[in-house]
Order: C-alpha cells, then structure tokens, then sequence
C-alpha cells in the first residue's frame, strides 16, 4: 500500500468530525478484546448496528472468549444469534471459535493471511479487524466507506456493485500514514456514510465535507436515477427460512415444522425446500426423519 504524504482536506475533515462525534459503541473501547472486534465485525456485516449492539453484548457475556464458545454447542451459538440474520454467519463464528482454540491458542491472530484462512472471514472482515483490533495502517472498505468516497472524491451517487480495483487503489491512496489515524480514518468515513452520507438521504447539510463534496458541488446528480438494491422481504425464501429458525430457536424440544400452525400460509414445496435448504446448510438438524422433527 503506498503511502499518503499528503493528507487530504477531507480526511482530515472527517477524523476531526470522528473525534467528537463517534458513537459510543462497546468494541471500540479499549478495553474490547481482538475476539470482541472479531465478533462485532461479523455481526454487523449485514446488520445495523442498533441490533447488533444488545445480541453482541449478551455474546459476550457468555462467550468472552473464543475458548468459551468453542465449549458450547453450534445449536447455543445460532440459538444466541436470535433475529441478526442471515444465520449462516452464527454457525461460521461458532466453527470459527474452534479453529481459533484449537489452532491458535484461542487468540485472534493479527496476520492478515491466517486470518483470511478462518472461517467466515473474508477481505473486509480480516481488514477491519486488524485495523480495529491490532491498529494496523489497511484499507477497511465497506460500503458506507465506498459510498462517502464515490461521492466526495468522485461525484458518484452510489458507488459500482463490484468493488473495482481503481476503487481499491484510490482508497488505499487516502488512508493517512499514521497507524492510529488511518485506523481513525477507516472507522470514521464508515461512521460518515451511516449516519450523515447514507444510501438514499444523504444530510449535506450537515456534512463536515460538504464544502469539499464532489458530488454536491456537481449538483447531486443521478440518485433518483440509481437502481435500488434493496430485495423484497415479505414471502421471499429468506423470510421463510427465518420464521422456520425462529420456531427452532424458541423450542425446547424437536418440531414438527410442517405441521406448524404459524406457519400454514407457506406454500408447502416452499416450506420443504426452504426447511431443506437450512438442513443442507448445517443450520437444522433432522432430529427423527420418519416422524418429520427438526431442531437446531
Ligand atoms: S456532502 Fe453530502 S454527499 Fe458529500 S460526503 Fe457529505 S453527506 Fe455525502
């Protein structure tokens, strides 16, 4: 990563902003171990922070290490995932802690490469948690960081679906020198782009480099214009699969879930396949197959 001698007016904007207007959140304390960072990081991957924030701090409570969560069951990490979502994330930091205990001494590594090598945790993830959690100088790119940079730097609405790699490189060219600044800078334009330049509302008016904008000094062109990626919700597999983890998650015993009465306005193929794809996915378990019980 080259470095950056110069810093930009709205780098330094916006670590001015970060050091008085960052939100109070539990894994950016000092205190907050690497395992804590590495939890966070994978619950709010696709998650709003005000969700993640109470099922993270009971996580914690329980779990403080990954030693604790490698002795629970793979069942009492996806029971305690609750409603964050996207479940498959439950049963990769539960498989995760494992591999930390058994491979790694039960520590988070700092090296970028054995990070990457765990489960569940991609480029994004490895990058913010050495950022956050060892303080290591990387670019930490997730989209509100591409959304505030498309629009600041390069007068885009809404940055490309796929990150390309000129996109990569003009990050990497903004993040400050020093370590403890560039980690300010990665966790501040995030903090930008959730709270003041978000998706469909950006507040300008109340933007710390909206005097510097690109795309507000272009007249803010195109959002209007700019498809939506938001994907429907209601009757949708994924809403289904979720109603199915949510009876599992609450029961005490193993369920009959095609003879579930809250669940009787699901066309059944999509109940079976649906139920199907959760046990293929090592979420569900088939507890006695002749008389159709599941559980986690
Ligand atoms: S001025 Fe508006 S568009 Fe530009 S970075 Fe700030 S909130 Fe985003």
């Amino acid at each position: 990563m080259p470095p950056a001698p110069v810093l930009d007016v709205r780098v330094a904007s916006v670590l001015d902003w970060f050091a008085t207007e960052a939100r109070d959140l539990p894994w950016r304390h000092d205190d907050c171990s690497p395992w804590g960072v590495l939890v966070s990081e994978v619950m709010l991957q696709q998650t709003p922070v005000v969700r993640v924030e109470p099922v993270w701090r009971e996580w914690m409570r329980r779990w403080p290490t990954p030693g604790d969560l490698a002795a629970a069951t793979q069942a009492d990490a996806v029971r305690a995932w609750g409603r964050l979502g996207y479940p498959r994330r439950a049963k990769r930091l539960w498989e995760c802690a494992v591999t930390l205990a058994a491979h790694h001494d039960g520590a988070v590594p700092r090296d970028e490469e054995e990070l990457l090598a765990l489960p569940g945790i991609g480029a994004y993830t490895a990058a913010a948690i050495r950022a956050f959690a060892f303080g290591e100088r990387d670019v930490v790119l997730d989209t509100n960081v591409r959304r505030v940079i498309g629009r600041a730097w390069r007068a885009q609405p809404l940055p490309p679906a796929h990150l390309t790699r000129g996109e990569r490189e003009h990050a990497a060219s903004l993040v400050p020198d020093d370590a403890a600044a560039s980690v300010a800078w990665n966790a501040g334009a995030m903090e930008l782009g959730a709270l003041v330049c978000t998706a469909r509302a950006p507040r300008c008016a109340e933007c710390v480099i909206a005097s510097d904008c690109a795309w507000l000094a272009a007249g803010s062109p195109g959002l209007d214009a700019a498809p939506r990626r938001t994907q429907p919700w209601h009757g949708t597999d994924r809403q289904v699969r979720g109603r199915i983890m949510a009876l599992l998650r609450a029961a005490d015993a193993p369920l009959n879930i095609s003879g579930q009465a809250s669940l009787e306005d699901i066309e059944p193929g999509q109940l079976d396949a649906c139920l199907a794809s959760l046990v293929s996915d090592g979420l569900v378990t088939v507890a006695d197959e002749g008389r159709g019980l599941y559980s986690l």
